[in-house]
């Protein structure tokens, strides 16, 4: 039975999480590598619910409630009673990768662990902990308060009572699971980042503009969002890092990442998260930035 959650990371993805296992009504310990990092995110995640209050989609009351149920800090001591804990740190297997290591001596026996990598293999970031059955890939979407998906993903030596325990879970949060086989970036960005750097390719070869490329695929194809703006709501730095794994991963040049969206990357223009990446978001409504 789970009751106490812990979120590694408290960016986008892990502030998301966080507010809807604590609106769930699960105690919530999410940690980030500084203290002011995780003052921030309790606010957006005020600001977050906030909105869902003015909606009357959750009473004032539920809202002071899960805001109670965060505890945060910055060491792993902080996950010493949690029943699960749930990585969202930056896509970097390099920062998972000692994530784990720091992480698993402050568990208890019986805690599982879940990674809400966008790509990369669950089977590998297992093997780095002393637990490999108790480890599973947990996908949420993002904006996670709005999207109904996690995508649910076993590694090779994942047992039964977690897959139960997680899929549970989703449940819980009023959400719905997919379950996808352990392959690079999954189903959802197995699919969908291909279409992205197929956008930006678009163009970088000049075939039409920023507002030409997101206006055809909304009115065109019906996406509720441009490939691009949603390039940069994802944040550039974990397309480029999904695509690689793509790349990599599958060995199929068809999955190359943009040198356009290498350029982006480089000169820090990550999207939304940094003010600036196929849009300027310093500008209302943000404009294009080439
Ligand atoms: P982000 O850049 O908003 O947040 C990452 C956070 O991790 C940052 O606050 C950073 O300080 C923190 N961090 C880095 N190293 C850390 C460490 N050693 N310990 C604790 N915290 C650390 O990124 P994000 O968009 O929230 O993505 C997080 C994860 O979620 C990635 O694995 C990403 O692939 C995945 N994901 C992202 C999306 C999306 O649309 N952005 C969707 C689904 C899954």
């Amino acid at each position: 039975m789970i009751q106490t959650v812990g979120v590694i990371g408290a960016g986008q993805m892990g502030s998301g999480i966080a507010h809807v296992c604590a609106l769930a009504g699960y105690d919530v310990r999410l940690s980030d590598i500084k203290e002011e990092l995780l003052t921030k995110a309790v606010g957006n995640i005020g600001k977050n619910i906030d909105r869902q209050v003015a909606k009357g989609a959750v009473t004032a009351e539920a809202k002071a409630a899960a805001l109670a149920r965060i505890k945060i800090g910055t060491e792993m001591s902080l996950f010493g009673d949690a029943d699960l804990v749930i990585e969202a740190a930056s896509e970097n297997e390099a920062i998972k990768r000692d994530v784990f290591k720091k992480l698993v001596p402050a568990l208890k026996p019986s805690a599982m662990v879940a990674s809400n990598t966008s790509s990369i293999s669950i089977t590998r970031l297992a093997a780095i902990t002393d637990r490999p059955g108790k480890f599973i890939g947990m996908h949420f979407m993002n904006p996670v308060p709005v999207m109904k998906l996690v995508e649910l993903i076993r590694g090779i030596a994942t047992d039964d009572e977690t897959f139960e325990a997680s899929k549970a879970m989703i449940v819980r949060l009023g959400k719905s699971a997919a379950v996808a086989e352990d392959f690079p970036a999954f189903i959802v960005n197995r699919i969908l980042l291909p279409m992205i750097n197929e956008a930006v390719y678009t163009l970088y070869e000049g075939v039409g503009g920023v507002v030409s490329i997101d206006t055809a695929m909304k009115l065109g194809a019906n996406h509720p969002m441009g490939p691009l703006e949603l390039a940069d709501f994802i944040g550039l730095d974990t397309c480029l890092a999904v695509m690689q794994v793509l790349y990599e991963g599958l060995a199929d040049s068809k999955y190359r990442p943009c040198p356009l969206l290498v350029k982006y990357v480089e000169a820090g223009w990550l999207g939304r998260k940094t003010g600036r990446g196929f849009y300027d978001y310093a500008k209302t409504p943000p404009v294009p930035t080439r």
